[in-house]
């Protein structure tokens, strides 16, 4: 059912689809630090392209939330009930960076944003922009899309202090009843990962793949050493395709003993890689790499690598997902000796919101958000980090850099 209010309307999820109307009621946080400079610049850059691709037939109805340092000083909570209530009642969000409280429990308010919406795949698209001053000599061979699982493995957040009663009695367990060689006094850390956690993970990757035309899901494990956690997430990933997708997906041994080694069109090819290998392939092959599914720990290291080589995290773009909520954001932090200069970088706000509008399937819009940005950098035009690091580069602040995305939009 579809609530109306004065704004706009909210935005449905029925049998695993989003209903998106034309004026939905999206979420918006700003954020700490930088984050009111690139949340306004991008609000800009969006609603230029969703009004220039759809001539004011669509629209969306932000709704302003607050959460981190803003809204502990209003509320005396860094993620107050009522701002999660409207994530919920929303379904799709944005949001710039949040600076981790420091003390009172807290370990990342992102952290637990996605553990409350069970957020469990971090999507990480990896692709380079012309002109971005970047170490690598072919960086536009990397065009990679990581799924990053979010709520398993060591990010589930269950480890103790050295010397906790805790840790001492999983300790005495580990040693008495699994004649585990654990030294006394060690801190302790469980890394857990379910069948459950991970089937879900590899399959909205190959469902990207599948709905975006990308020919190869890669899963990225350390299962040679971790047999059964990493190993088991590899051979879940496997088992799960063969029973979801008997027609779509084919393994990279089918390809060699059925196909000879001949990508039939249409088809995914699921495969893996040890993760300190596909360091090295990323690097090396990095065009033979599509789509990839990962645990959390390779694909937080991966994902910033990744965007290392294509220019840096100042213009990389992400998404937490789950089954009906999505919250796009930036990647980088609050760098708080910016805030309020006018002067960073909104491009990894403003390419999380062109993921969002092709979420949406609004993929017009967020066609011209991507070109705009695009043909910006070619005109040197840009904020500090590019321009200090490019030839003939002058540097423009923030609300300039977005003007200017606007004004590319043709
Ligand atoms: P950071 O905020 O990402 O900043 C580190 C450096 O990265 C900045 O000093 C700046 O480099 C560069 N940078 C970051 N964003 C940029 C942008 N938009 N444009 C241009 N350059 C940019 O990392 P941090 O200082 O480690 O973390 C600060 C706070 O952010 C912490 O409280 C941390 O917990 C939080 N954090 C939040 C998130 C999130 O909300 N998703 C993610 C990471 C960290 P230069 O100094 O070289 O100019």
């Amino acid at each position: 059912m579809t609530t109306k209010n004065l704004q706009g309307e909210f935005i449905t999820f029925t049998d695993g689809e989003y209903n998106i109307p034309d004026n939905p009621i999206v979420g918006a946080i700003a954020g700490d630090g930088i984050g009111p400079d690139i949340w306004s610049a991008t609000k800009m850059v969006l609603d230029a392209a969703v009004e220039k691709a759809y001539a004011g037939k669509r629209k969306i109805c932000w709704q302003s939330l607050v959460a981190g340092e803003a809204a502990f000083a209003e509320t005396g909570a860094y993620l107050p009930e009522t701002t999660l209530e409207a994530i919920k009642k929303q379904r799709i969000a944005i949001k710039g960076p949040l600076s981790t409280p420091t003390g009172g429990g807290i370990r990342s308010l992102n952290v637990a944003l996605r553990h409350h919406f069970d957020l469990y795949a971090c999507i990480r698209p990896v692709r380079y922009y012309e002109g971005v001053p970047n170490p690598m000599k072919r960086p536009g061979d990397l065009d990679v899309v990581i799924f990053r699982e979010n709520t398993e493995d060591v990010y589930a957040g269950l480890e103790w202090p050295a010397g906790s009663d805790e840790a001492e009695a999983l300790g005495d367990y580990l040693r008495e009843k699994l004649q585990a060689k654990v030294r006394p006094g060690s801190a302790l850390g469980i890394k857990p990962m379910s069948p459950e956690g991970s089937k879900r993970l590899i399959r909205a990757a190959i469902e990207y793949a599948i709905n975006n035309g990308r020919r190869m899901v890669t899963m990225v494990h350390k299962g040679n050493i971790m047999k059964f956690t990493e190993g088991a997430f590899c051979q879940w990933g496997y088992d799960m395709a063969k029973a979801e997708f008997p027609d779509q997906v084919i393994t990279e041994d089918e390809l060699v003993t059925k196909y000879q080694g001949e990508w039939p069109p249409g088809k995914i090819i699921l495969n893996d890689r040890i993760a300190d290998a596909m360091f090295q392939q990323l690097l090396l092959r990095p065009s033979e790499y599509d789509v990839l599914a990962t645990p959390n720990l390779n694909g937080d290291y991966l994902s910033d690598a990744c965007a290392a080589q294509v220019g840096g995290l100042g213009i990389a773009p992400g998404a937490n997902v789950g089954d009906g909520i999505a919250i796009f954001e930036a990647t980088h932090g609050t760098a708080p000796k910016y805030a309020g200069l006018d002067k960073v970088n909104p491009g990894s706000l403003i390419l999380s919101g062109k993921m969002m509008l092709d979420f949406m399937g609004w993929n017009e819009a967020g066609e011209l958000v991507e070109k705009a940005l695009q043909k910006t950098i070619l005109g040197r035009q840009v904020t500090y980090d590019l321009a200090r690091q490019m030839e003939g580069g002058e540097e423009v602040s923030c609300s300039t850099f977005g003007k200017l995305i606007v004004e590319a939009m043709v």
